[in-house]
């Protein structure tokens, strides 16, 4: 019932507000998620950069050009439905970089209480989400964003390392142990948070897998990306 709804939803809303490209701003079926001339241009290679624990995290965009754009709309912009052409691409690098695993469950990096209200929605909760569908497999939130801990861009690269520290905790009332969980978040930059919230994760006896939509490339400072968030 509620699948048929949402398909309901999805056709009258395809004829109120027809869905864009979210890279170039054509006009696309409600059932496609970019046009097929950016889809042409979609990296072919994937990208990967160290975590400051050693993992590694994989993404299939550099935050720069027409992807830094669709992100910055999915994120301040209430594009929601642009979190679906990131999600197909981050699902087909995950089978890439982790195709030797099998995947337990997906999680996100989650949002505080305050911000979430704000926004109205976590981002990495939709790119979860999207992920969790096309692998057919469960999303779940593990992890909780502690209020009052400051704003990663507003500190140093030094503070940022200190901050992150405390900055989440485990909440999943269910086991971890032995599990193979994708984590998932929108942006990669100096790989702090991402390296928290695998370590919580590993404390609870889960083998994390970190998965990004967009990371750093040459010429983007990571203070740039953060900000505003
Ligand atoms: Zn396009």
């Amino acid at each position: 019932m509620t699948e048929s709804m949402n398909r309901l939803t999805e056709t009258v809303l395809s004829f109120i507000m027809p869905s864009r490209c979210p890279f170039c701003g054509k006009r696309i079926a409600y059932d496609e998620s970019e046009c097929s001339n950016c889809r042409s241009f979609f990296p072919k290679d994937i990208k990967r950069k160290a975590l400051p624990t050693g993992e590694e995290c994989f993404y299939p965009f550099y935050y720069e050009s027409r992807y830094k754009d669709a992100m910055l709309a999915l994120k301040f912009k209430g594009m929601r439905y642009y979190a679906v052409s990131f999600a197909k691409a981050m699902t087909g690098c995950a089978k890439r970089a982790y195709g030797e695993y099998h995947i337990d469950m997906i999680t996100y990096v989650p949002m505080s209480g305050k911000k979430k209200l704000l926004r109205g929605y976590n981002q990495s909760k939709l790119l979860a989400d999207i992920i969790a569908r096309e692998l057919s497999v469960p999303c779940c939130s593990t992890l909780y964003k502690n209020p009052k801990t400051p704003e990663q861009h507003k500190l140093s690269k030094e503070e940022r390392e200190q901050n992150v520290r405390g900055a989440f905790s485990l909440k999943y009332s269910g086991s971890l142990d032995g599990k193979v969980v994708l984590l998932i978040d929108d942006i990669i930059t100096t790989g702090n948070t991402l390296s928290e919230c695998t370590r919580l994760l590993r404390c609870a006896g889960a083998h994390p897998l970190p998965l990004c939509a967009t990371g750093s490339a040459g010429g983007v400072p990571p203070q740039s990306i953060r900000a505003g968030e």
